[in-house]
């Protein structure tokens, strides 16, 4: 009684997992629902194997093994369906399965049929040696029948996975081999019981644990193998080396990068290893996260890039940790050579500039002579005829030197030699000027010429003035330039960006020719011109709007334009600008003329010495034919020591003093004749130079030159300089 109690009991038991595995899984893939459907027959067959053991009644055994034999032959069949569509054989299954499913039906139909007639089995009581009766059933011949074909249908699946272990390699072979070994352990389970012969049939436990072993390989122990190995081959053939540390900070795997690479393996790179140590380097390993750089010290020299990653679990305990290796040689080489290339680029670029910024230097000095001999026909010339053709080398002259200052002033940018040299000035007197500079323009080409300046802005503004004017001009000059009838209009206003700053805006429209969209894009590089072809007429290089455009640039403004081809253009230009006085500064052209120098003041000092010193016996000439009307005494020197010479003689009211000489230049002869004992000690010296690089007159100042007169030298400009230094008694006007 005990035994039939703990065999149900067990029986029962077991029916749980399997239970749990054919409701509980919903993998689609056909062999998990083969094996679900397994699972479920044997649930089946285990339930009827209680109800035999416990049968009380003839009856109700034949009833039982009915049930049981009927699902012992769908667990055969669905053992057999699993292990087709495991190991994909899927032409045969086809083939096969409508066989199989009608022959297990006629079988199970026929074992119920056995009710009836008793042609397949029979039941019979026995009792064991403790006195228990059991039901016992003796088998018919055709029972064989039925035994066959559950064999047969095992057989099917052991063929099948035994030619899918065959042609499997490398670890895929686990993939098969691990089932035929548990149908193989079964079906000696079985042999083994038969050969005890124990009244109560265990055998059907042993499907129930098969079921599960196969489930369980199937489903999770394979795929998980096959996948860990997959990652290994990954992990191995990845350009990255890969070094992973457990919890305690042994190392646990190294792929095959870092172990060629850089040595590493399992043994010897412990996180307290030397080697480990290296790419540590400062940092906490107890960090997050972090990277670092890496050199090689052998050869050939490497570079690494390393991150470091601690992987951590919920309660941000360590689970482990691990390095990434990625070889940014390359890279770095690549960026090495680009760094290389770009400052031999940039090298050439100043090499560039600094040449334009000497030859039109150069170009300055020859066109000072020039323009000064002109000036002196222009000034002496009786003949109209004369005075017409000095008048238009005058235009032309002037128009290079433009040119040249234009490209003097790029390149000085460009070599980064351009800084903006802040002074208080009044916007309502440098707008002024551009009026009046620009009016004649305007006039004879009988454009309208009008300027609408907000009279709030405030009266004294701090900033490069000489800039704001060259890009007011430029951007007046071009629409005056590019309009051929109607009117040119300046409009200036501002608004505040902070308590000490405004943003000046100056829109200049025109009526002109305006530009075209596709043009607009490129009109701020150097050297474009819009529609060469047209414009071949116009005076111009290209560089003016491309100068405007770095100086507002530099001054923290924008300038843009708005153009319409034939109406006109719109040039907008905003830039910031430092207030000194918030007093609006009045309407325009009220205000008075302050600041400018005594320009066309004549006066004359005949009692005067000064000194002229160049090397260019031709810009000596032009000094003194400029100063003629003003009777100053002129005496010249054509080298730093003839005038040190003279110097130490004679004493002058002032020294013009050329730089760019031959030994002693400029600033030693001055220094000279300052430090020595000579009577020209004080007295003040001028240095003349076409060296208008930004910064160079803050140094001549700082070197203790008195002033300077940028070349080519105008005469309004050196008289305005002889009144500011020569003694006032000297000076009659
Ligand atoms: P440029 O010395 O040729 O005048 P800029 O740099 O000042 O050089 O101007 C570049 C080009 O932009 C000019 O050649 C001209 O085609 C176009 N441009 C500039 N201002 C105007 C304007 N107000 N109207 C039409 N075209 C203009």
């Amino acid at each position: 009684m005990h035994l039939k109690l703990i065999f149900s009991v067990i029986c029962a038991v077991s029916t749980f997992p399997l239970l749990a595995i054919t409701f509980g899984n919903k993998s689609k893939q056909n062999y998990i629902k083969s094996i679900r459907n397994l699972m479920f027959s044997a649930v089946l067959a285990v339930l009827a194997n209680i109800l035999i053991a416990n049968s009380s009644r003839e009856h109700f055994a034949n009833i039982s093994y009915c049930l049981y034999f009927s699902e012992l032959d769908w667990i055969s069949y669905f053992l057999c369906m699993f292990c087709l569509e495991y190991t994909e054989h899927n032409n045969f299954l086809k083939k096969i399965k409508p066989a199989a499913t009608v022959l297990c039906l006629l079988d199970s139909f026929f074992l119920y049929v056995n009710l009836v007639n008793k042609i397949i089995f029979d039941v019979y009581t026995s009792a064991d040696r403790w006195g228990s009766s059991y039901y016992l059933y003796s088998a018919k011949p055709i029972y064989y029948v039925h035994l066959t074909l559950d064999y047969l249908l095992i057989l099917i699946g052991i063929i099948a996975l035994s030619i899918s272990l065959c042609k499997s390699y490398g670890f895929y072979r686990k993939k098969y081999l691990s089932i035929i070994l548990v149908v193989w352990f079964i079906i000696l389970l079985n042999i083994i019981y038969m050969l005890f012969l124990i009244k109560l049939d265990f055998s059907v436990l042993f499907y129930a644990i098969a079921g599960i072993l196969i489930y369980y390989y199937a489903y999770t122990y394979i795929p998980r193998h096959i996948k860990n190995q997959a990652f290994g081959l990954v992990l191995n053939y990845m350009n990255e080396g890969l070094v992973v540390f457990d919890k305690d900070r042994n190392c646990i795997f190294t792929n095959s990068m870092a172990r060629d690479e850089l040595g590493m393996t399992i043994e010897n790179s412990g996180i307290d290893s030397p080697i480990v140590k290296k790419f540590i380097n400062n940092n906490n390993i107890e960090e997050e996260t972090f990277t670092e750089i890496y050199h090689t010290e052998d050869e050939p020299h490497r570079i690494y890039k390393i991150y470091y990653h601690n992987v951590f679990e919920k309660k941000h305990r360590t689970l482990g940790s691990f390095f990434i290796f990625e070889n940014v040689t390359q890279e770095y080489e690549a960026l090495h050579r680009m760094e290389e290339a770009q400052a031999e680029a940039e090298n050439a670029n100043k090499a560039k500039s600094m040449f334009l910024a000497n030859m039109s230097h150069e170009i300055r000095t020859p066109i000072n002579s020039v323009l000064g001999m002109n000036e002196m026909i222009l000034r002496e010339a009786n003949d109209d005829a004369i005075i017409d053709y000095a008048q238009n080398i005058d235009s032309a002259g002037n128009a290079l030197l433009a040119l040249i200052n234009d490209i003097l002033d790029f390149s000085k940018i460009e070599a980064g030699k351009f800084e903006l040299v802040d002074e208080t000035y009044s916007f309502q007197k440098l707008i002024h000027d551009c009026f009046v500079m620009l009016l004649p323009r305007a006039e004879a080409k009988n454009l309208g010429f009008t300027f609408k300046i907000d009279e709030n802005i405030p009266c004294k503004l701090r900033g490069d003035k000489q800039r704001v004017l060259q890009i007011l001009i430029n951007i007046i000059s071009n629409a005056i330039k590019y309009t051929q009838s109607g009117s040119v209009t300046v409009t200036a206003s501002y608004s505040q960006v902070s308590d000490s700053e405004i943003m000046l805006s100056v829109a200049v429209a025109d009526t002109g020719i305006g530009i075209s969209d596709e043009d607009k894009n490129k009109l701020f590089d150097a050297f474009v011109r819009a529609e060469q072809y047209k414009n071949r007429n116009i005076e111009g290089t290209g560089l003016g709007l491309a100068i405007t455009k770095q100086l507002t640039e530099m001054m923290n403004g924008t300038i843009t334009v708005d153009s319409e081809k034939n109406r006109g253009s719109v040039f907008t230009v905003n830039v910031v600008q430092k207030v000194v006085n918030y007093t609006p500064g009045g309407a325009f052209g009220t205000q008075t003329e302050t600041e400018s120098r005594a320009t066309g003041e004549s006066f004359t000092a005949p009692d005067a010495k000064i000194l002229a010193v160049d090397d260019i016996k031709t810009n000596l000439k032009v000094i003194t034919a400029l100063l003629k009307r003003t009777q100053i005494q002129v005496d010249t020197a054509e080298s730093g020591t003839e005038a040190i010479s003279l110097c130490s003689e004679k004493k002058y009211d002032l020294i013009l003093m050329d730089h760019m000489m031959p030994t002693p230049d400029g600033i030693e002869t001055f220094k000279t004749i300052r430090n020595g004992d000579g009577p020209n000690k004080d007295t003040p010296q001028i240095i003349l130079t076409a060296n208008a690089i930004s910064g160079a007159s803050d140094e001549y100042i700082s070197i203790g030159f008195d002033n300077y007169l940028s070349k080519p030298i105008k005469s309004n400009e050196l008289e305005a300089m002889l009144m500011n230094y020569l003694p006032s008694e000297l000076v009659i006007k």
